[in-house]
């Protein structure tokens, strides 16, 4: 792999499919999760990040997420883009000084982004001082989540003073507000009764779909008509799968495809001695017990498995993918696939003490 990152023949899968068939496309973006912590437990969060979903086995080192970094760019070449995000990246601000210090000893380019909720940012020093040092460290921009389901949990302030400080100190084209028309506008739905809170809460989704996973599924999903499964027979997911340049890697060393989280692609250091391109180099999803099923029949081909294992269905679902993260959450509390469905914190479950410095 050279400056041009790889080719699509460096994949076991792709030199065996014929010519005219869909091909697996090289990953070029990972989001590095460095921990499922999170101060806020935003309704529309697709893991369930929350104040005590931060254990110690799925907090990235610095060294594994430089090892990443360093991976995606070998696959991705001049393409190869990393971006920091949780959880909350900034729940540890040694360890992202760390992680930008260390890529640059490394001289990695690439770093497209820093996510945050902003609720660290309570005292304009500090954020100018934090934002002062990540800059010098090379960020160049920097991400705000700013919505109806965030500012359930963030005061408006405190995302304001971010913004203003971002501003200053990378330059208006180096700040990210998602979303602006919110952030213009905001609905603070915290003091709303739950009928006024629901019809926030659904014009927000009407705007912009969020993916209904993890807490999202569990705390929006009935918001919504609901569908039997068999509506959603024609939906496979082989575009999602075949066609992800982006992957996102949790502390633990999962690998999830896109925004496929909770769907263990492979897993990479620190669990397993592989790389990311060593993973992308030999993954062929025919071998994959959950995703052969989502590419070829989308997630009405897990409903029969979960069936035999006693499932017998909700009052229906929302969308494909709430489908799909029933019938997953389902599998593995029954203790299927634990190397592909994980970890437990995607799915609700195993939660520990926090361990991380604010
Ligand atoms: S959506 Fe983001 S800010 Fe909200 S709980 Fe999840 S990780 Fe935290
Ligand atoms: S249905 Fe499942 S596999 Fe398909 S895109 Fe949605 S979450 Fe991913």
């Amino acid at each position: 792999m050279g400056n041009s990152g790889a080719e699509l023949e460096a994949n076991v899968y792709n030199r065996q499919v014929k010519r005219d068939q869909k091909k697996f496309k090289v990953w070029t973006s990972a989001g590095l999760m460095l921990s499922y912590f999170c101060p806020a437990q935003c309704a529309c969060c697709y893991v369930f990040s929350g104040p005590n979903a931060g254990e110690a086995a799925t907090e990235m080192s610095v060294e594994d997420a430089l090892d990443h970094w360093a991976a995606i760019l070998r696959l991705g070449g001049e393409k190869g883009k990393v971006h920091l995000t949780g959880g909350e990246p900034f729940g540890d601000f040694e360890r992202l000084e760390r992680i930008l210090q260390g890529a640059c000893e490394k001289h990695l380019g690439g770093l497209e982004k820093i996510e945050t909720n902003a609720y660290w940012c309570t005292d304009e020093k500090v954020v100018r001082e934090r934002l002062g040092r990540l800059k010098e460290l090379g960020l160049e921009r920097l991400q705000i989540s700013t919505d109806v389901y965030h500012q359930e949990y963030v005061p408006m302030e405190r995302v304001e003073l971010a913004v203003r400080i971002a501003r200053e100190v990378l330059g208006a084209d180096g700040v990210q507000v998602r979303w602006r028309d919110f952030y213009e506008n905001p609905v603070l739905v915290g003091k709303m009764g739950d009928r006024e809170r629901t019809e926030q809460l659904l014009a927000a989704y009407k705007k912009r779909r969020e993916r209904l996973l993890g807490r999202a599924a569990d705390k929006l999903a009935n918001l919504f008509p609901l569908r039997n499964y068999e509506s959603f027979a024609d939906n496979n997911c082989g575009k999602s799968f075949l066609g992800a340049r982006h992957v996102h890697v949790d502390g633990a060393g999962n690998v999830f495809s896109g925004t496929c989280i909770g769907i263990i692609v492979g897993q990479v250091k620190p669990r397993k001695a592989v790389t990311l391109d060593e993973l992308w180099c030999g993954f062929d999803y025919r071998e994959h017990p959950i995703i052969s099923v989502l590419v070829d029949q989308g997630p009405v081909g897990l409903w029969s498995i979960a069936e035999e294992l006693g499932y017998v269905g909700g009052q229906g679902y929302a969308s494909k993918c709430h489908l799909c993260y029933e019938l997953r959450s389902f599998l593995h509390k029954r203790g299927l696939s634990g190397e592909q469905l994980g970890p437990g914190v995607c799915y609700g479950l195993n939660f520990e003490k926090p361990q991380v410095n604010a």
